[in-house]
């Protein structure tokens, strides 16, 4: 952890108030998440199950090909991404887990093209290296170290001010990965995440960690906000596991977290 944390906020989520249920909400406006499915189909349906978990009322896979889908409420859609993007009701969207770096970066530029609302992870990152700028106009990054390294360089001595220069460069909110997660705004606002138990590393979370930062920002939270609160909830539905977790039993795990903060 860095010595001078900007903000302390272990166990105590006072950066962010989760959108509140109304009683007027449908499944539209209670925030709609599309997300980008590839080969690599368990990534993006983590992620939906996770943005489904956290509130977003419609939540769509966007896949290439038809497949089974065994939850209920997710739609599936085969559309061409131009199709979809026309529909303006598809505000925020999830590129990069499991995509395909080739596809990832022909997506993400046609996302930022329309003025989506984005969270970049994984292929899209990749599809990034070295070219921190075709980042610019998405929402929120969630770049684990060694992809951190490709698009912006090395990390250097402090990892919360690499942070703060990636988010300065690409006008989008940092979330650089880890066991102290660090999560920067382009106005230099910060913060250090110190939650996140070790069990944590295994495959498949940092697509959980997508999906709750899309759901919150399709709900109409900031993004540094949303950004900070996926890290949290995410932090806390693994503790409330254990060691043993698996990727796919943290959306379950959201409900009774999202409770506890009243
Ligand atoms: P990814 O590498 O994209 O699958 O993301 C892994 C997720 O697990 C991120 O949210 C990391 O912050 C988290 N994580 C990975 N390793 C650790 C660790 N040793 N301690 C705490 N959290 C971790
Ligand atoms: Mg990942």
């Amino acid at each position: 952890l860095e010595d001078i944390a900007p903000q302390a906020w272990e166990n105590t989520p006072a950066l962010f108030t989760l959108p509140r249920y109304e009683a007027t909400s449908h499944k539209y406006s209670a925030g709609d998440v599309t997300v980008l499915c590839g080969e690599l189909a368990g990534a993006a349906r983590l992620a939906c199950a996770a943005a489904r978990r956290a509130g977003a009322g419609m939540v769509t896979l966007a896949a290439t090909t038809p497949m089974v889908l065994p939850e209920a409420g997710l739609i599936l859609r085969t559309d061409p991404l131009a199709t979809l993007l026309q529909d303006a009701r598809r505000h925020t969207w999830i590129v990069g887990p499991g995509l395909g770096v080739a596809r990832a970066g022909d997506a993400l530029a046609q996302l930022i093209a329309a003025g989506k609302t984005i969270v970049a992870d994984a292929d899209a990152l990749t599809a990034c290296t070295g070219a921190p700028e075709k980042l610019r106009g998405t929402a929120i990054i969630t770049p684990h170290t060694g992809e951190f390294v490709r698009v912006f360089g090395e990390i250097g001595p402090s990892k919360l001010e690499a942070a703060r220069r990636a988010a300065a460069t690409t006008g989008t909110v940092t979330i650089l990965k880890g066991a102290d997660t660090v999560i920067a705004a382009p106005d230099g606002r910060a913060a250090i995440n110190t939650n996140a138990p070790a069990y944590l590393a295994t495959g498949g979370t940092g697509d959980v960690l997508a999906g709750l930062s899309a759901a919150l920002l399709a709900q109409g939270m900031p993004s540094f906000e949303a950004a900070c609160a996926a890290v949290w909830l995410h932090g806390e539905a693994a503790r409330s596991l254990g060691p043993g977790l698996l990727a796919e039993g943290l959306p379950a795990a959201l409900p009774q977290v999202m409770a506890a903060l009243g």
